[in-house]
């Protein structure tokens, strides 16, 4: 069985940003979000994130027409229920929100009280954030009608003009092995690929993905986060290593996330093109 997470939150919590990233460290797709169903605000914010995400929605609508107090009797239904965590955005001291949080945590239930932050940093891109990685299963059609299983697949793929090539590497299995044909490539000028080929192939595939609009609402729903493709294999050029060792001193380049981030505003200006070119 998945969890049960209750949010509660207030009505004037505008942010969906720290609402993304605090309901991520809680994702289940099994579990359920036990919501207020508050039209507005907190509520109405992770209830969409949940959705956004294929999560199911467990709607408790307080009975105004029952008097006074009917928001407070639903709160504390709803931690009757019981659950495995509750998730409080309070801004401004909201009572609702404060009155369920202290229900949950003398029922038992761990309680996690979110504040809003102004420059959040979306560290890694694992788990709901998968999509921004390169991995992730998402296919890319380049120009030409070529589909590849993933960004990393059209990546490799666009090192060559060998159409033979550019087949194989699309008929591999996985991501890495795909990478791994990629690099036994012999390119015509290695100097011009990595000063200017390798970051416009980057570009145009980033812009075919996002051609998605599942995947252009998700990039979008980042908000003003700051995306970092942080791993741990040491690559400090489209991302930034945390490894702290003296193998990667010093800040990555976080070449992807910095085109993701330029696409984000690109496609908030609405200039991106439809066309995907690869
Ligand atoms: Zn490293």
């Amino acid at each position: 069985m998945g969890k049960r997470i209750i949010i509660t939150g207030s009505r004037g919590w505008d942010e969906p940003m720290s609402i993304m990233l605090a309901l991520a460290s809680e994702w289940d797709p099994d579990g359920v979000l036990v919501s207020g169903a508050c039209p507005r605000g907190a509520d109405a914010l992770c209830e969409a994130c949940w959705r956004s995400w294929g999560g199911r929605v467990e709607r408790h609508p307080a009975d105004w027409s029952s008097g006074r107090g009917a928001g407070f009797r639903r709160n504390a239904a709803m931690v009757e229920l019981g659950a495995d965590v509750c998730m409080a955005f309070i801004r401004d001291g909201s009572r609702g929100a404060s009155h369920t949080a202290g229900l949950a945590a003398r029922a038992g239930i761990p309680v996690k009280r979110i504040h809003a932050t102004s420059a959040p940093s979306i560290d890694g891109f694992q788990g709901v954030f998968r999509f921004l990685s390169n991995f992730s299963p998402d296919p890319v059609v380049c120009r030409g009608g070529l589909r590849y299983p993933s960004a990393e697949h059209a990546f490799h793929g666009g090192k060559t003009n060998d159409q033979r090539l550019r087949e194989r590497i699309a008929a591999a299995p996985t991501p890495r092995e795909a990478k791994r044909l990629g690099q036994q490539l012999s390119l015509s000028s290695l100097q011009d690929w990595n000063d200017r080929g390798r970051h416009l192939v980057m570009t145009a595939v980033l812009r075919a993905k996002f051609s998605d609009r599942v995947l252009a609402a998700r990039l979008l729903a980042t908000g003003d986060a700051v995306l970092i493709e942080g791993n741990r294999h040491h690559d400090q050029f489209w991302g930034a290593c945390g490894c702290r060792t003296d193998r990667c001193i010093g800040p990555g380049q976080n070449w992807l996330g910095r085109y993701l981030m330029a696409l984000r505003s690109e496609m908030r200006e609405e200039l991106i093109p439809s066309a995907a070119r690869v």
